[in-house]
């Protein structure tokens, strides 16, 4: 479904990823691991067209589709939840998610979206009037995640979903991943929690300074000892 093809990208003079090359196929959760600054966002950026590329291709859906503009490649069925839960603080839940599907025209389509949404979160249903910015810091994630699908991606690019969260609300937000994949949606998931990413993956790519350093199922990974030693202990 995408195919990232030895891509490199700077930040100024500074090369951040190196040769990245990864697949995701269609249905799949694939996971990003790696140390603070290896590149895991800057790579979820350069797949969006948020960061450009100097070199190497990204194909989607067999387009290639490196070089178009973001909204060109968000149009296509991609959709970035962005590290951070930026929501729009100042707005209730339901203006949050009704912002996610702006682009949709068709009403019906947006209810539907919409009903999908509180099934998925019911918090957020008994919160839709609420402002954004008044929530705890796990429904503001969950909120993210649902403005996210109102666009009805056919791949999500989530940034870190468990960070700052605690332990219980980490399980929900894994567990909604999973759902939101049995409903044939397919994940990059970019976790610094490896133990999570490997348990919820079905392959995982390991980023070490901008490198691929290891990728493979996830639960072969989890027993490499490399990958114990650096990031499960
Ligand atoms: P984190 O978990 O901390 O977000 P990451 O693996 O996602 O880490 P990136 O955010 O992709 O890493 O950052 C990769 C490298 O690029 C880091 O060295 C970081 O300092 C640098 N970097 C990130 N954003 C910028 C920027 N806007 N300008 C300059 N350098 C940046």
């Amino acid at each position: 479904m995408l195919e990232a093809r030895s891509i490199n990208t700077y930040y100024g003079p500074m090369h951040i990823l190196k040769d990245v090359s990864l697949t995701i196929g269609q249905g799949e959760i694939v996971a990003l691991i790696g140390a603070n600054g290896a590149g895991k966002t800057t790579t979820l950026r350069s797949i969006v067209g948020l960061n450009t590329l100097k070199s190497g291709e990204i194909h989607y859906k067999g387009e290639r589709v490196d070089g178009l503009p973001t909204h060109e490649i968000l149009k296509r069925g991609i959709t970035l939840v962005p590290e951070g839960r930026r929501v729009f603080p100042n707005m209730s839940v339901l203006e949050n998610l009704l912002m996610g599907g702006y682009l949709v025209k068709n009403m019906s389509l947006v209810k539907e979206r919409l009903e999908r949404n509180w099934t998925l979160f019911p918090r957020l249903l008994e919160r839709q009037n609420q402002l954004a910015g008044t929530l705890s810091g796990g429904e503001q994630q969950m909120l993210s995640i649902a403005r996210g699908l109102m666009s009805e991606p056919d791949l999500l690019l989530l940034d870190e979903p468990s960070l700052g969260l605690a332990p219980i609300l980490v399980e929900r937000v894994m567990g909604v991943i999973q759902e939101i994949n049995d409903m044939g949606k397919t994940v990059l998931l970019v976790e610094q929690n490896a133990y999570l990413a490997l348990e919820l993956s079905t392959r995982t790519y390991v980023l070490e300074t901008g490198r691929v350093a290891l990728d493979g199922v996830s639960l072969e990974l989890m027993e490499n000892e490399h990958v114990r030693r650096a990031y499960l202990t």
